[in-house]
């Protein structure tokens, strides 16, 4: 049978619209400050899916809620199962909105509202060509699950504890990331490393305090410090901005001298496009004579860790041909006199290092290394016919040719997939609008996916 899904596709474009609105509408944001025993997430992310799981009873699907975090639409029968893995969560709207985050507005054949790019958008978009399977009346030979979690943003909770109880599905997508496919993910380490709280006595680090989150290059850090000429160390900050490529400010103030670096933010599974203003303002205090633990605490941002995102310097570096480096980003840097120091750094690294390596690696430099979290590398080969069935199809469908999967250092829900892939939604070339205000996707690029994702899933279960 020949189906010729854009044409299929886009007759689904007014009752798709209409099913997004009423998902956009709902403000499933994690509200921990609203969490009961019946809504560990609060009660927006559980209401979110259960209008996607109605969505399905209304046409006809069997339906199946887990738990109030997690739950799945289903399709055909069989041993092996499709999985595709989607969320019904999202990230707090935030300032800078032109229109109201939470209604689906309409505007130069956009639509924009919260969720609409992730991942309200794209996973109803995979629900739409799962529908037109149905209504096509194909019966698939595998069974497909369309899973919905509803914590995404933050813990996965919902989607691991799905993974915990059914068993591990035989391949899928997940339709939260770009086009064309995204078959390897990098392994991810945190590590926080630990310093007393003693100074010397010409020099005293009273303060420092740079990044909120590990994963986010510190574009901003503060320090205060006691110096034995404060007006030599002005003039050596002035020497140190103009041969480094941050910005600073300095002044004399009743809780000692405070010195200001700003850097630029970035992610940290690229920690190149930023720059860290931490481990330079520690870098600048470390020529002076610090002592105890306040100088251990420059020395390894200021010297050790600084301007290194390959971790050559404690010998942790590493590339795979197919995943590329590790890279390495210091997150959070913090010292006071009551609690002494901490540095968070978190490592992306592929096949071939490993969090034992990076562990033992900061062991050497570090007295006090504990980790706090860490995923193994994540890979599924181009020939497994995961990547190749799906990547054939969008070849098919948008023309373009040769077209290779790529690695990225972020993590999506396919991880938890043995053999699982991100697909989509946002096609090359159109802004990443994700977790920002504004956030949009086209609507002719969420029907192009959604003929694209029914095509998929019909080759897949065929
Ligand atoms: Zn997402």
């Amino acid at each position: 049978m020949t189906i010729d899904w854009k044409a299929l596709a886009n007759n689904y474009r007014d009752a798709y619209l209409d099913d997004l609105k009423s998902l956009i509408e709902i403000e499933s944001v994690r509200d921990d400050e609203h969490a009961t025993d019946e809504y560990p997430l609060g009660e927006g992310p559980t209401k979110a899916m259960e209008r996607f799981l109605a969505m399905g009873d209304r046409d006809g699907f069997k339906t199946v809620k887990l738990d109030n975090t997690v739950g799945y639409i289903e399709y055909g029968e069989g041993d092996k199962t499709l999985a595709i893995q989607s969320h019904a969560d999202v990230m707090p709207a935030g300032d800078g909105w032109k229109t109201d985050p939470f209604e689906l507005t309409i505007k130069d054949n956009k639509v924009f509202g919260r969720g609409t790019s992730d991942d309200k958008g794209p996973g109803l978009a995979a629900y739409y060509g799962l529908k037109m399977l149905k209504d096509q009346k194909i019966e698939p030979k595998l069974k497909i699950r369309l899973i919905i979690g509803t914590d995404e943003e933050s813990d996965w909770t919902g989607m691991k504890h799905y993974f915990e109880v059914e068993p591990q599905p035989t391949f899928g997508f997940s339709p939260d990331a770009e086009f064309p496919l995204i078959n390897g993910e990098k392994g991810n380490g945190t590590y926080e490393i630990k310093f007393g709280n003693q100074n010397g006595e010409e020099f005293v680090l009273k303060t420092f305090d740079s990044g909120l989150r590990t994963n986010m290059v510190p574009g901003k850090a503060v320090a205060f410090v006691e110096t034995d000429d404060n007006e030599a160390f002005v003039e050596k900050f002035t020497d140190f901005l103009d041969n480094n490529p941050v910005a600073g400010e300095i002044e004399a103030t009743d809780e000692g001298v405070k010195v200001l670096v700003t850097g630029k933010q970035a992610h940290a599974m690229e920690p190149k496009n930023g720059i860290n203003a931490g481990t330079y303002l520690a870098n600048f205090l470390n020529q002076f004579d610090f002592e105890k633990d306040a100088k251990a605490f420059l020395n390894l941002a200021g010297d050790v860790l600084h301007d290194d995102s390959r971790a050559h310097k404690i010998r942790a570096n590493y590339t795979d041909d197919i995943m590329g480096d590790v890279t390495m980003n210091v997150g959070i840097l913090k010292f006071d006199q009551a609690n002494g120091g901490m540095i968070n750094t978190n490592f992306r690294y592929p096949k071939g290092s490993s969090d034992e390596i990076i562990l033992e690696a900061l062991k050497k430099v570090a007295n006090n290394v504990t980790e706090l979290s860490h995923m193994v590398p994540h890979y599924v080969e181009k020939d497994d016919p995961i990547v190749s069935t799906l990547l054939g199809v969008y070849e098919r469908q948008t023309g373009e040719k040769n077209v290779e999967p790529e690695v990225v250092g972020g993590g999506t829900y396919a991880r938890l997939m043995d053999r699982g892939v991100a697909f989509g939604a946002l096609f090359p070339g159109v802004e990443d609008t994700m977790h920002q205000a504004n956030e949009f996707q086209p609507i002719d690029d969420l029907i192009k996916a959604m003929s694209i994702y029914g095509e998929s899933i019909y080759e897949l279960s065929k």
